[in-house]
């Protein structure tokens, strides 16, 4: 394990902290857990609410060779970025005309006729066939692959397109549905070496089969939630794969009040406290993307005191029951970071919400102030 990067003190009333030092860190990590495949960090969703730009920049410096992001306008924020690693582009508006992402040398995931045949009429792009073996998202319907096969060898052939990858993802239901998932992509891949495509990069595995099935990794992996530190099992935590969570989510007590057993707390009451009591203020809210599902159930930690978010989220405010204990207005609520640090885990949140991990970070913006430790 390297060691902890120091935080800055808290300086904003409310603040997501992303520790970049931790992302070069997992994807070190990754890079070496992967060997020989080429390493393909997911930054889309604006880096998974991590920010998109210094997420990728501080994958790249940890031995990233490849960038992936759900669509275009993203991949062209990374190239108007300055960023000329290669980028993988899969989610496509309708009608969409390519020419742009060809111009900027953006890789194509492509998931249906139509698309290919613009990329095709464009010229020269690079392309990723992807897929449905299973997920029934987009990616080809495997009785189109065949023709799909054949239609792009064709194109290939007549200088129209390179076929760079071909790529599928799998659902994380359980181990045997993914290998399920691996079985249809190899037949795939039977039926794409017949038709004359010899793709470079083969690609199935994300993040959790990244950390348990290294047999699905092909030539390529792309990871996501592992780069930010997170881990995609539940009841593992990512330090057990040498991963250290990326974001933090703190802020500052705005009020404190000591009230009397019996008085309802935020909206609808659902929290009376039981004796005279403390309730810290802390001004964070679903106009942060604190799940409201975290009401009376997500931990809070505030003045290094372990507690819960007592009643309601609001849309500004939280309030936290700290029964007899010394706060005060100021003092630093940690909603979530690196448990490593002794906060509640991004983990903890998501099970208190009945959600996974991806949401609870991904969500996280409103009025944090962004806070990069470089
Ligand atoms: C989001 C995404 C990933 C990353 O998944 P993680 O579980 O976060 O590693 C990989 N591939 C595709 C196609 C995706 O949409």
């Amino acid at each position: 394990m390297s060691e902890l990067t120091a935080l800055p003190p808290i300086a904003h009333f409310r603040e997501v902290v992303i520790d970049l030092p931790a992302l070069t860190h997992n994807v070190r990590t990754m890079r070496e857990r992967v060997r020989d495949a080429a390493l393909l960090v997911v930054v889309k969703a604006n880096g998974y609410g991590h920010g998109m730009v210094d997420s990728a920049r501080a994958a790249l410096a940890g031995g990233a060779d490849w960038l992936g992001v759900a669509d275009i306008t993203e991949a062209l924020e990374l190239r108007d970025a300055g960023i000329t690693a290669p980028v993988l582009a899969w989610l496509h508006a309708p009608r969409e005309t390519f020419a742009m992402a060809i111009a900027r040398d953006i890789a194509l995931g492509v998931s249906t006729r139509d698309q290919l045949e613009r990329i095709a009429e464009v010229g020269s792009g690079r392309i990723h066939l992807k897929l449905d073996t299973g997920l029934s998202r987009n990616g080809f319907a495997p009785a189109d692959w065949a023709e799909v096969f054949t239609r792009a060898a064709e194109l290939e052939a007549a200088g129209r397109l390179v076929v760079e990858g071909i790529f599928s993802h799998v659902s994380n239901t359980h181990e045997d549905e993914d290998a399920a998932a691996a079985t249809e992509f190899d037949r795939a891949l039977e039926l794409a070496r017949s038709a004359g495509l010899a793709p470079e990069l083969i690609h199935l595995s994300a993040s959790l089969t990244a950390l348990t099935m290294p047999a699905l990794n092909y030539s390529m992996v792309r990871v996501g939630l592992a780069a930010y530190g997170l881990s995609p099992i539940d009841g593992r935590d990512p330090s057990e794969f040498g991963l250290r969570p990326v974001m933090t989510v703190r802020s500052q007590v705005a009020a404190v009040r000591r009230v009397p057993a019996g008085v309802g707390v935020s909206y609808d009451y659902t929290y009376r406290p039981t004796t005279e009591t403390t309730l810290a203020l802390v001004p964070v809210g679903y106009g942060e993307g604190v799940p409201r599902a975290g009401s009376n159930r997500a931990p809070v930690q505030v003045a290094g005191i372990s507690s819960t978010v007592a009643g309601r989220v609001a849309m500004d405010q939280i309030v936290v029951d700290m029964g007899d204990a010394a706060v005060a207005v100021g003092d630093e609520v940690v909603l979530f970071g690196d448990p490593a640090r002794g906060v509640p885990s991004g983990a903890q949140w998501a099970a208190a919400c009945e959600t996974n991990v991806y949401e609870i970070v991904t969500r996280m913006g409103g009025r944090l102030t962004r806070v990069v430790v470089e």
